[in-house]
């Protein structure tokens, strides 16, 4: 299997109530590797930017309005199917949905603020890496 690499955000719910760590461990603990990580707080236009997909759904205003309400932890985690892998660590987007032992299931508060954002396929993975670190940044 190939060695992949993936973007992840701990989102503002998740920093807010100081569980960094704890979703990290959940990461470490799935098979997936650190490889960048730094704690940054989004301008309104930075959210806009990285949402920009779904400008058109109903919740994109309140989304941004989420992702800069508290400082995020942005992430590059490697591992084998790394992309893949680290979706089934989050769990289904709604924590609702999610399966038990999820990150999502486990931390998230709702729908919107679910605790955790992955990359969804290589070519996304690439470009979200690529928006948040430089090449020097990535240490595997
Ligand atoms: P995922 O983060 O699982 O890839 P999506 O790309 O569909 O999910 O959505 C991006 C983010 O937008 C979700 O993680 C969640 O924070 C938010 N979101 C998605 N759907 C809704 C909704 N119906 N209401 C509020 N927020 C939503």
């Amino acid at each position: 299997m190939a060695l992949e690499r993936t973007f992840s955000i701990v989102k503002p719910d998740a920093t807010k109530r100081n569980l960094t760590g704890k979703i990290c461990a959940m990461l470490e603990d799935g098979g997936l590797r650190i490889i960048a990580q730094k704690r940054i707080q989004l301008t309104l236009a930075q959210a806009q930017e990285f949402y920009s997909v779904h400008a058109e759904r109903p919740f994109y205003d309140e989304l941004c309005e989420f992702m800069v309400s508290e400082p995020i932890v942005v992430q590059v985690l490697e591992g084998e199917n790394a992309i893949l892998r680290n979706r089934e660590i989050m769990g289904a987007t709604n924590p609702a949905d999610a399966e038990e032992g999820t990150i999502r299931k486990t931390h998230a508060l709702s729908l919107g603020e679910n605790s955790i954002h992955g990359s969804d396929a290589p070519e996304t993975a690439a470009e979200e890496i690529a928006y948040f670190f430089a090449g020097l940044e990535l240490v595997g």
